[in-house]
């Protein structure tokens, strides 16, 4: 019975181990999802700096046109002005001019910001440009290696479960059909004992009295509380 039982440990383990590499391999897809939305969070950050920096050199084209036009009106008006006859026309029109230069002056202040702006969010993009390249690049990376990574577990468990059929074909009809059964339910389905006789998959005390059978190891004990087929170190 001893040695069954260690064969049955053994098995044990490799059958933890494919549970490890599948919950691994399933965890990947999420991981490759998360990368790729990375990238995409850079490249739309990027889109958006570019479409502000459009936008500012719009308005500042605008605005630099509006400015021009404005500019020659006024000098225009200015030589009317000289050619009218009545005071209170000539009154109403310097008054026109005086608030037209006010307007001028509002839109060369407001080209001036803008061409600040433009010129700081312009370095801005260049910057960001050139730190989210070498984000991405890692990224891809990241990603490449998730890829390899589904393929070297899948040859992982499929090794290991050519080990667990060999490892099955040593092992008592019984002995395996009773494993089965709490395998199915839980996982790992064995769990160490530990010297002063706790089970430590549930945490429960083992009764004195099973435990003593347990180190008899003469059959197979399971744990009265979580029923995984227990084992104590020699
Ligand atoms: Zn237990």
């Amino acid at each position: 019975m001893k040695t069954e039982l260690v064969k049955l440990i053994l098995l044990a383990q490799i059958d933890a181990e494919i549970d490890v590499l599948i919950e691994n391999r399933e965890s990947l897809p999420l991981q490759i999802k998360e990368i790729e939305a990375k990238i995409q969070a850079l490249d739309s950050s990027l889109e958006q700096k570019t479409r502000e920096v459009s936008s500012i050199k719009n308005e500042l084209h605008q605005k630099t046109s509006a400015f021009h036009e404005q500019k020659e009106w006024i000098a225009e008006r200015e030589i009317k002005v000289k050619e009218i006859k009545t005071i209170k026309e000539y009154q109403a029109a310097l008054k026109e001019v005086a608030k037209s230069k006010k307007e001028l002056s509002e839109l060369e202040a407001s080209i001036h910001s803008l061409s600040a702006r433009l010129e700081k969010e312009t370095n801005a993009i260049q910057e960001l440009e050139s730190t989210s390249a070498v984000e991405k690049e890692t990224l891809l990376t990241e990603m490449a290696q998730k890829k390899d990574q589904s393929f070297q577990i899948n040859e992982l468990i499929q090794q290991q479960q050519a080990e667990k059929i060999e490892k099955e074909k040593d092992l008592m009809e019984a002995t395996l059909k009773k494993y089965r059964q709490i395998k199915n339910r839980i996982s790992p389905a064995v769990s160490l004992a530990s010297k002063n006789g706790v089970c430590q998959e549930c945490n429960v005390n083992i009764p004195p009295q099973l435990f003593i059978e347990l180190q008899k190891l003469q059959q197979i004990i399971s744990c009265p509380r979580c029923y995984r087929i227990l084992y104590i170190e020699e």
